[in-house]
């Protein structure tokens, strides 16, 4: 009788799984393992972080599942490469099977689990799943990946193509999951606790029925997806980031979505979901994008920006509304508009003249949906150190992202509640208000609300001379 095990980690479903469909496939009987692992939670200064709880929900899902399938999840505290081996040695397991992880230091812990299984005569098969093509399906005709997204997008639907335009779909069998009744599983325990946690309910709520809920009610609205993503208040996006990043849907549930009609919107769309492959790609070809600046030169930036300054953008307190309602919004939900990112992030380099590093490790402390090759693309991309980034001398003006964007300032008077008397053109730039008018509106800058902590117009003369003096050239 052939047992297997499948190790979940950020693929925390039962539907549409690579990993788990080979397994129950190619064994007579499968277990399902989850590993709660010190050296990442160690990380985590905030013990309410809602991205555990996520996790932690996301498997009572999967756990009630399988108890309708009268099997269960194994949950398990400690290094996974003691816990993997453990638990195949007790159960006489042969292969163990995992969806691919391309962060560096989640490859480096897979060779050493394939290792130390490999010596106990326990193969490890790895799967693609968390992208529809690795980077060695997408290369140049040289051989060497892409570094500009375009290109790589055609590439990405040339092969598409290849394969008849539709992603593939693999269902587990389920009924092969083996019989058991476990006492340490998740529902059983009180495993927040173990793990040193407190519960903390997340902003999103956790699992598949609430991913494909998310992705069917966005479906309805995805064909106005171009006109309306850039407007925070409009809640025109799909806000299925979390999901895809825990794995509750998978890829390729997002690829359908995206192919499931011809309008602009599904076509901007999918063409996302593909940016968010290409980072992947980016991480996994150039591991080196974690520590610095994806074009070396950029790393001799001298950056200007004070303690203070950053400590008032994180607090959304730098006295420009678009700015601080975007950061409050962070900390208050864990999430962020994309358009907002891309000012706040243009806002930290190039206007507070701040490291592009300081405001990725802010927040990848607080994005619920917190990916390393998104949020380090993100990121360089803003700061222009990215691949296929925007030039240094784009700068994102805050005052005219405001009005363009929120206008009728909506977003701005749900996260700075100060500022929700304020009428017209004045949210946007409140300390151009008369004294006179400041009274009138409730406001007094400098008290209920701050005045700008630098001044634009300067500071953008500033940050084009210091990144000139790095870069020489444009
Ligand atoms: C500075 C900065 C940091 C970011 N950090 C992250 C992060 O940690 N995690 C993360 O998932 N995204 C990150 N993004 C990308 C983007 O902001 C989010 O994916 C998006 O806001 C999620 O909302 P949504 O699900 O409604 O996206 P939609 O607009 O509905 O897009 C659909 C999906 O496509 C993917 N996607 C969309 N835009 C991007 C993008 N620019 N890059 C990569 N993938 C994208 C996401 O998986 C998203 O769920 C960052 C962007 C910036 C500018």
């Amino acid at each position: 009788m052939k047992k297997s095990l499948v190790w979940f980690r950020r693929d925390l479903r039962l539907h549409d799984h690579v990993a788990l469909a080979q397994a129950t496939k190619n064994s007579d009987a499968v277990f399902g393992i989850f590993i709660f692992d010190p050296a990442i939670l160690d990380k985590l200064e905030d013990k309410t972080d809602q991205r555990v709880q996520f996790i932690h929900d996301s498997l009572i899902e999967m756990e009630e599942t399988l108890n309708s399938h009268e099997s269960s999840l194994e949950i398990r505290f400690g290094a996974p490469k003691e816990e993997i081996l453990d638990f195949c040695k007790k159960n006489n397991i042969t292969d163990v099977f995992v969806n691919k992880d391309y962060e560096p230091q989640a490859k480096k812990r897979d060779e050493e689990v394939s290792k130390i299984l490999a010596k106990e005569n326990i193969t490890l098969h790895s799967h693609i799943d968390s992208v529809v093509f690795e980077a060695s399906s997408t290369l140049k005709d040289d051989g060497t990946p892409y570094k500009v997204f375009t290109p790589y997008m055609r590439k990405w639907m040339s092969v598409l193509n290849q394969y008849g335009g539709e992603v593939a779909l693999h269902s587990p069998n389920l009924k092969k999951m083996a019989k058991r009744n476990n006492p340490r599983s998740i529902t059983k325990i009180d495993w927040m606790k173990e793990i040193g946690f407190n519960k903390s309910p997340p902003h999103f709520k956790a699992g598949t029925i609430a991913a494909k809920k998310q992705l069917k009610e966005f479906s309805n609205k995805i064909s106005d997806y171009g006109k309306m993503r850039d407007f925070p208040a409009a809640d025109g996006t799909s806000n299925t980031s979390v999901y895809i990043r825990h794995g509750n849907i998978s890829v390729r549930d997002m690829v359908r979505a995206g192919k499931d009609g011809d309008t602009d919107g599904h076509h901007k769309w999918l063409a996302e979901v593909v940016w968010r492959e290409f980072y992947q790609c980016i991480l996994d070809q150039f591991p080196y994008v974690t520590k610095g600046s994806f074009k070396p030169q950029y790393d001799e930036i001298k950056w200007r920006g004070t303690n203070a300054e950053f400590e008032a953008w994180k607090k959304g307190e730098t006295g420009f509304p678009i700015v601080d309602s975007a950061m409050r919004c962070l900390k208050a939900t864990g999430t962020m508009p994309n358009r907002l990112r891309m000012v706040v992030a243009s806002f930290l380099c190039k206007t507070l003249l701040i490291d592009w590093r300081k405001g990725e490790a802010w927040f990848a402390a607080k994005l619920l949906d917190f990916d390393l090759a998104a949020n380090n693309g993100g990121w360089q991309w803003s700061a222009s150190s990215g691949v296929d980034a925007q030039p240094y001398f784009r700068i994102f003006n805050p005052y005219s992202q405001s009005e363009k964007f929120d206008k009728d300032g909506v977003f701005i008077r749900t996260w700075c509640p100060e500022l929700s008397n304020i009428e017209g053109k004045y949210i946007h730039a409140p300390h151009t208000m008369t004294p006179m008018d400041q009274q009138l509106h409730g406001c007094i800058i400098g008290e209920d609300y701050p005045a700008p902590i630098v001044d634009y117009s300067k500071k953008r003369m500033e940050a084009l001379e210091m990144y000139k003096e790095a870069v020489k050239a444009p």
